[in-house]
């Protein structure tokens, strides 16, 4: 058996600061009751599935409707403007999702990649973000990874060939919309 405070459910709860919100057969959302952000919650599986990258079965087949809803349900109830969704995975070894209710001014920022940054924007609205610290790599490396994706990507785990994810992107850097939906 695997000794993971996740799996404990409620049990464990106490000793992460925060309170089960609610739960269906496959997942729970539990919302923390201290910190800087009223709201901040976190989904996950009952079932121990270690990383994003073991999701599975029905919790795979699930997760879109379910981060949905209690994503939305966040929002409306905290009055944010948007929700951020952050997947570490290198803390505590069974996935959970951090909901993070986000109003502009609260001490969330929208930062990616350490060190300071310095905002492009770009013609569609949206806004690249570079870090000083960490300067752009040279643009064959992002090919060579690129192409490796591709290359996953085309024969998936069932040895058939996959259906592609559209047309192909470039190789920008973080964006960050600068429109919102109306909605
Ligand atoms: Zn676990």
């Amino acid at each position: 058996m695997v000794d993971c405070i996740l799996c404990k459910g409620v049990e464990g709860d106490a000793e992460l600061g925060r309170v089960q919100v609610w739960e269906d057969p496959l997942w729970r959302l539990t919302a923390v009751l201290e910190g800087e952000v009223a709201g901040f919650s976190y989904l996950e599986p009952k079932r121990h599935i270690p990383y994003v990258t073991d999701l599975a079965g029905e919790e795979a087949r699930t997760l879109g409707r379910v981060l949905a809803r209690t994503s939305r349900a966040l929002r409306d109830a905290t009055d944010s403007e948007v929700v951020y969704v952050y997947v570490f995975g290198d803390g505590i070894p069974h996935l959970h999702f951090h909901l993070a209710p986000h109003r502009k001014g609260d001490p969330l920022n929208e930062q990616m990649i350490r060190g300071e940054v310095v905002e492009k924007p770009l013609p569609s609205g949206a806004t690249s973000v570079v870090s000083r610290d960490f300067p752009p790599l040279p643009r064959s490396e992002h090919h060579r990874v690129r192409e490796r994706l591709q290359q996953i990507l085309s024969t998936n785990s069932r040895g058939t060939k996959g259906q592609g994810l559209g047309s192909e992107r470039t190789g920008r850097r973080p964006l960050r919309g600068g429109r919102r939906s109306p909605q």
